[in-house]
């Protein structure tokens, strides 16, 4: 039976380093870390995303802000919110909470983020340093970073010698994850839509990545026994079993299945989600760290 990783326990280590972290720059510098969420509209789903983030900011020690934005805002609206925040000396971190209503577009005020505040790691600089290998002087995006503590935690600093593959190729996801891999000296593959033969692909990974957003896609036969498996599929599924119209969570992995052959395997929920969130909160306290000429701390 495989080890369950438990992300809530390494999201909590986390979440204690960046409030020790917070603390020791408050009272050496007297600058206390800010985040600025930023929420457009009233999709539930992402008003409870950013409350808990909202609040796991405070928790933090931080000076935590919300704009909440009716869904009419403008384009022009949102930018200038944007570029208030960019400005404000107060607020290291700036989180636009995706997806926007339409028809506002993401992309341009996403690239509007200052690339120091950018705590998602979705601007083009950060997203390139890490294309280049630059590890220490960008922000990284929050998910794959989550996702990659739980690998280190299981396979080590240095993956030299084993094989990932990452099914999916999203720039939120996949693609950081496979250099977040690679520069921890994995050989790593990137499975997505087009690949052939999916499970024999699969079955060569030491480390295996999914996501995709398809509920339990991978299955016990798609993996290598022993294989790390790190399921980052979030899939809400009917739940008859717990009553009418009722549903529940599932990931991109058949868990039972999954705990059957690998060696480790993230649950759903429970895994990489926690990481999320208190990666958010490492890159709020990294970046307020530069914005005093400190060195900032290693997560
Ligand atoms: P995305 O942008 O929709 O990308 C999905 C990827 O999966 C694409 O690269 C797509 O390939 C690939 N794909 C789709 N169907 C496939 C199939 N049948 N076989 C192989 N590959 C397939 O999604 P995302 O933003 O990366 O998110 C993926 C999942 O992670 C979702 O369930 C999301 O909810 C979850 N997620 C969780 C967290 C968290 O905090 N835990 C954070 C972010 C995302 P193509 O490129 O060829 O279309």
């Amino acid at each position: 039976m495989a080890e369950v990783i438990d992300g809530r326990q390494a999201a909590a280590v986390i979440l204690d380093s960046v409030r020790s972290a917070a603390a020791a720059l408050e009272a050496g510098s007297g600058i206390k870390p800010g985040l600025a969420v930023v929420i457009v509209g009233d999709d539930p789903a992402s008003h409870a995303y950013v409350r808990a983030k909202s609040r796991t900011a405070t928790e933090c020690g931080f000076r935590s802000v919300q704009h909440t934005l009716p869904a009419a805002t403008t384009q022009a609206e949102l930018a200038a919110l944007v570029a208030a925040l960019n400005a404000d000396p107060s607020i290291h971190g700036v989180l636009v909470q995706l997806p926007l209503p339409k028809p506002l577009e993401a992309e341009p005020i996403i690239q509007s983020i200052r690339p120091e505040k950018d705590v998602d790691g979705l601007h083009v600089v950060n997203a390139g340093k890490l294309a280049t290998g630059d590890l220490a002087t960008g922000l990284v995006s929050c998910t794959p970073a989550g996702a990659m503590i739980l690998v280190r935690r299981v396979r080590g600093e240095d993956l030299s010698g084993l094989g990932a593959v990452v099914i999916g190729r999203s720039n939120l996801f996949g693609k950081p994850m496979a250099q977040l891999l690679l520069a921890a000296n994995a050989t790593v593959t990137v499975a997505h839509s087009r690949t052939k033969d999916l499970p024999e692909v699969c079955r060569g990974a030491d480390i295996l990545v999914a996501a995709v957003g398809r509920p339990e896609m991978v299955r016990a036969e798609w993996i290598k026994p022993g294989a790390t498996v790190i399921d980052v599929g979030i899939n809400r599924v009917p739940a008859p079993e717990k009553g009418e119209g009722k549903t529940r969570l599932v990931g991109d992995v058949a868990f039972a299945e999954a705990a059957s052959v690998a060696g480790a395997v993230t649950p759903v929920p429970g895994g990489v989600g926690p990481m999320t969130i208190a990666m958010l909160m490492a890159n709020t306290v990294i970046a307020a760290h530069r914005s005093a000429g400190w060195a900032p701390p290693e997560f």
